[in-house]
């Protein structure tokens, strides 16, 4: 892979842990890490986001590039049940949020103001917000939900890129995932 401007792009998603520090709400960008690929892939039919601008990918490189082992990635961490079995992850934990978003919203749950990790794990803190707004409660159960993502995908991806190698997470990235099984499909169809 390719990506350009590479000494700069990893700033974006360091910058990401930072903000959310400024007001929780700019969490919300994570949208635009979930969407422009998709978006670049049905316009040029490859995978233009992985190969030229993912800041995640930048990131782990950058973090780990001196203290990875560079030992290679175990076969079973590429296999079709496993990044499958992301992919699930990706999309049960998509729907949870769109689930408990809708019912903050409605009055019938309560918010959850912290992170989790793996959905399941709370991380006591209480993020000192440099702003404030005036937002509804559900966005900002939706925010710490979209930390929530983010953080657990980039401790994994942390966690792999020291074990191995830099990039493991692109191995097992539902975004790279999904993106494989369009491209496929559409192969299919010519
Ligand atoms: S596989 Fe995932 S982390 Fe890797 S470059 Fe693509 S989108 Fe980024």
């Amino acid at each position: 892979m390719n990506l350009k401007n590479h000494t700069l792009l990893w700033t974006f998603t360091a910058s990401y842990f930072v903000l959310v520090f400024v007001n929780i709400h700019l969490s919300f960008l994570a949208f635009f890490c979930l969407i422009t690929p998709f978006v670049l892939l049905w316009k040029d039919r490859r995978k233009t986001w992985c190969q030229y601008y993912c800041p995640r990918a930048s990131f782990f490189t950058r973090m780990t590039a001196k203290k990875a082992s560079d030992k290679p990635i175990p076969r079973w961490l590429f296999s079709p049940k496993v990044k499958q079995g992301v992919v699930y992850y990706f999309l049960f934990n998509l729907m949870i949020m769109a689930a408990s978003t809708t019912q903050v919203a409605l009055g019938k749950m309560a918010p959850m103001l912290m992170p989790r990790f793996l959905i399941l794990f709370p991380i006591p803190v209480t993020l000192p917000q440099l702003l404030t707004w005036n937002m509804p409660i559900w966005s900002t159960h939706l925010a710490y939900r979209l930390l929530s993502m983010m953080l657990t995908t980039t401790i994994i991806g942390l966690y792999l890129g020291f074990k191995y190698r830099s990039r493991s997470w692109c191995a097992i990235c539902p975004v790279a995932t999904l993106s494989d099984q369009a491209l496929q499909k559409q192969a299919e169809k010519v």
